[in-house]
């Protein structure tokens, strides 16, 4: 902690730096739920990101919120979020549920609803990612197997935990078995809040390509309504069922029963403009995660797994803990599966963080300075060369096909 010179003379302590960056801090709330005083509280910036902010007048300088903070001490040095008992390597797996309709239901193969179904079924309760009736994403507490399906499939925002740590602990005090799902940073600030790994907590972390912005979700879904000029009924971040697995579309269907299928936000999305800044310098980017198990959608299944993939869906599964081995044998009669080898399983998020766009700061000035229409047609078109490694794919297809018959 800094000092500072009181008015009296004497030395008094002046109130935490909790970042000076914001690519040191993932907004996972342990600094808030750790503040004895309740000095902390998490308020958006001009991204529609969440920060917390300190209130002087309340902060009694114990230091404890710069302690629980789980992303600096994994920048500084790697893995002090994973349990210690962790495999050196994890074990590798191309996993689909046996049930077509939870696979259709899911992001990728389905194995969040394996797990979650053994949890329920064993009394136990389970945190994730829904939908709001704006929706926009924050984390819920389920103990039905309807809550939790509506934790199924990816939003591709950041969500909100709210007071979910705080929810956690209680229930891991009064003996429940807790299932926490949530991207790795979430994962990684939830064990260092709670100060230890208690054996009914098991935790499922996401692979995460970065975290998108809440405000240009918001913006992007207001554009796509106002050009309808119908409201939004419900979303789908990548529509599985009507463009398959592999692809990404995003699809919004309307009050009239219609539907808007667009690329628009994948792109921006993958152009990178509207991650968080923690995201390009995430710790968590790497082989080694903090969840007892890690998902993902199985990237390169035809190489580590020929002939396993039906573009329905694939999990790739990383067991990382011996808790996360015995619950990934307890579900596997759910589950067809294969064990596969990790360096064919190395999609770029298992690596290192993206860059930072060069032209991010213009982008938002932007933002917020030209309508939507003018982002997306800067930003959020495919570019040539991605629509050219498309087409030669698609013609590559057709000829394979053709010389199959
Ligand atoms: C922001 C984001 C980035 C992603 N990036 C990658 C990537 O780079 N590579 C890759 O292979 N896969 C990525 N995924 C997809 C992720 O791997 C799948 O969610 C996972 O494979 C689950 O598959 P499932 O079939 O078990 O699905 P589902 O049943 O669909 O699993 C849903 C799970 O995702 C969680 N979840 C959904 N949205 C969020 C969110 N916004 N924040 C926190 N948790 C959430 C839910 O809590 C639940 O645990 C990303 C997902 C998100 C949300």
């Amino acid at each position: 902690m800094m000092m500072k010179e009181s008015g009296a003379g004497q030395k008094k302590e002046s109130v935490p730096v909790l970042y000076t960056d914001r690519r040191t801090c993932c907004g996972c709330t342990a600094c808030l739920e750790a503040c004895p005083a309740g000095a902390i509280s998490m308020k958006r910036d001009r991204e529609g990101f969440l920060y917390p902010v300190i209130r002087e007048d309340s902060c009694i300088r114990c230091g404890l919120c710069e302690r629980v903070c789980a992303f600096k001490a994994d920048q500084r040095e790697k893995h002090t979020s994973c349990k210690a008992d962790r495999f050196e390597e994890p074990l590798v797996y191309a996993v689909r549920h046996r049930d077509l309709d939870v696979r259709m239901a899911s992001r990728s193969g389905g194995i969040f609803t394996a797990l979650t179904d053994e949890w329920l079924a064993a009394g136990g309760v389970i945190y994730g990612c829904v939908l709001d009736e704006h929706f926009q994403a924050y984390h819920m507490r389920a103990e039905s197997a309807a809550d939790r399906d509506r934790m199924r499939g990816s939003k591709y925002i950041q969500s909100d935990l709210g007071d979910i740590f705080r929810n956690v602990r209680e229930d891991l005090k009064s003996g429940r078995e807790v299932l926490f799902s949530g991207t790795s940073c979430q994962v990684a600030g939830l064990r260092r809040f709670l100060n230890g790994n208690p054996e009914n907590l098991f935790c499922v972390d996401i692979v995460c390509h970065g975290v998108p912005s809440p405000a240009a979700w918001k913006k992007y879904l207001q554009w796509q309504e106002e050009k309808r000029g119908l409201k939004a009924v419900s979303v789908d971040f990548r529509n599985k069922r009507d463009f398959g697995w592999k692809d990404h579309v995003e699809s919004i269907y309307f009050s009239d029963g219609s539907r808007t299928d667009s690329t628009v936000f994948k792109n921006l999305f993958y152009g990178h403009w509207i991650l968080r800044p923690s995201c390009f310098s995430c710790p968590y980017k790497d082989v080694m995660h903090p969840g007892d198990i890690t998902i993902a959608d199985y990237w390169g299944i035809d190489k580590a797994a020929p002939g396993f993939s039906d573009n329905k869906g694939v999990s790739l599964v990383l067991v990382n803990t011996p808790e996360g081995d015995a619950m990934f044998r307890k579900v596997s009669d759910a589950l067809d599966f294969r064990e596969t080898d990790l360096a064919l399983s190395m999609q770029p998020p298992l690596q290192a963080p993206f860059p930072e766009p060069a032209d991010r700061y213009r982008f938002w000035n932007e933002f917020y300075s030209k309508p939507f229409g003018y982002l997306a047609r800067k930003y959020g078109t495919e570019s040539a060369a991605v629509r050219l490694k498309k087409k030669y794919r698609s013609i590559r297809k057709k000829i394979a096909g053709r010389l199959k018959r």
